[in-house]
């Protein structure tokens, strides 16, 4: 516990490993590696070998070849590249692209700016579970579609999506498949040999790295190469260009290797603590499991409570760090996307809390969210009119 507050929102954020931060801070002061990994002098080679290194740790941890990883700013901006790049690129062979609307915004909003731009979406439903069938991606799929996007894990539900049998799919067909990872990598064995994935997006805050370092893995293939956003210089093959971060970079790296090492022991971690909180409140009255605890990844527990609102829940929850949703929703008042195209109805989705765990969390943190929970919700319905 930090003392200020409990921190149960893994999914929006992940502190940075302490063994991270020491990666950083030899690439940041003249006494360290902090030189331009594109400078041909001696520094800058000790930059450039730094940056391999990072980018062999990230390959490993996601089974690819390391040259073919592009850095960038985050999931944000690989989901980005990866989806504008790839149907800008080949919008001279058609203009249809297929997603999902349980995807991040990272996705759906970039969708949607193609099609005011003249694509044309197919947007697959999910099953009531969350997930695709992969039936119903093979109907949708056309002569002129061009890209498939659908992530592996759902940063509000934990849904785990069967990207395997998606990709096999997209193979077939010839279509290009995007997978955005920033929830999986680091948390599940994500084996991009296995998945048939053609561009993959990661990011490494979500896996105990420092924010504002991803990256997006582009397969070689004829045809795929992703068109770049931006333009300026000669760095990573002008498909992302400018100065590499190097401490961030590193830290990425770092990062990928702890979890390649504490894969497994952080999932069982993050499993026992769900299955404790869950425990811990599931007898208060009305609530409702939003996804699947046997199917779903086990470091997310989304919940609703009958009647309540999820933003007077956030509050009285205080000082417990929760989300009522995507944090990237927290803004807006609708009722999360995610939910509504799982079934759950407005106002179930309306009192979702998204509870998400990791490395760093303890089961004294769990019993104390699980206290702190029930009263909230006990309290809040006592002062409804119509409340039991
Ligand atoms: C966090 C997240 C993103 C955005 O990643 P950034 O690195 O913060 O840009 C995209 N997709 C999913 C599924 C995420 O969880």
């Amino acid at each position: 516990m930090s003392g200020d507050w409990i921190y149960l929102d893994y999914a929006a954020t992940t502190p940075v490993d302490p063994r991270v931060l020491e990666a950083m801070q030899e690439h940041l002061a003249i006494d360290g590696r902090f030189a331009n990994p594109s400078a041909l002098h001696p520094a800058g080679r000790s930059s450039a070998a730094a940056v391999q290194k990072a980018a062999e740790a990230v390959a490993q941890l996601v089974n690819c070849d390391p040259g073919r990883l592009i850095w960038t700013s985050g999931a944000t901006e690989s989901n980005n590249l990866a989806i504008q790049g790839v149907a800008r690129a080949r919008s001279h062979h058609g203009k249809h692209l297929v997603t999902m609307p349980t995807e991040h915004k990272a996705v759906t909003d970039v969708y949607k700016a193609l099609e005011a731009d003249g694509f044309e979406l197919s947007w697959l439903a999910p099953e009531a579970t969350g997930v695709l069938d992969p039936a119903a991606l093979e109907a949708v799929l056309r002569p002129d579609t061009q890209l498939v996007s659908i992530m592996y894990v759902n940063n509000e539900t934990g849904v785990v999506q069967d990207v395997a049998s998606l990709g096999r799919i997209c193979r077939e067909h010839d279509v290009a498949f995007h997978v955005d990872a920033a929830q999986a990598v680091g948390k599940l064995n994500v084996d991009i040999a296995a998945l048939n994935a053609d561009l993959v997006s990661i990011s490494a805050h979500k896996l105990y790295g420092p924010s504002g370092i991803g990256a997006l893995y582009v397969r070689k293939r004829v045809g795929l190469n992703p068109d770049p956003l931006m333009f300026g210089g000669a760095q990573q093959g002008r498909l992302r260009p400018g100065t590499l971060a190097v401490h961030l970079i590193a830290g990425f790296g770092a990062a990928a290797m702890l979890a390649r090492e504490s894969l497994v022991d952080d999932f069982a971690h993050v499993k026992a603590l769900r299955d404790r909180l869950w425990q811990g409140i599931r007898s208060t009255p009305g609530l409702t499991l939003n996804g699947d605890l046997a199917s779903g990844y086990p470091g997310i527990l989304n919940v609703s409570a009958e009647g309540l609102d999820g933003e007077s829940l956030l509050l009285a929850l205080e000082p417990l760090c929760v989300s009522t949703g995507s944090a990237c929703n927290s803004q807006s008042q609708e009722p999360s996307a995610v939910l509504r195209a799982l079934g759950v109805p407005d106002e179930q989705a309306e009192s979702a809390i998204r509870f998400s765990f990791g490395r760093m969390t303890t089961e004294a943190e769990i019993d104390a969210a699980a206290e702190l929970y029930g009263q909230a919700v006990r309290s809040l319905r006592a002062l409804m009119p119509e409340a039991a």
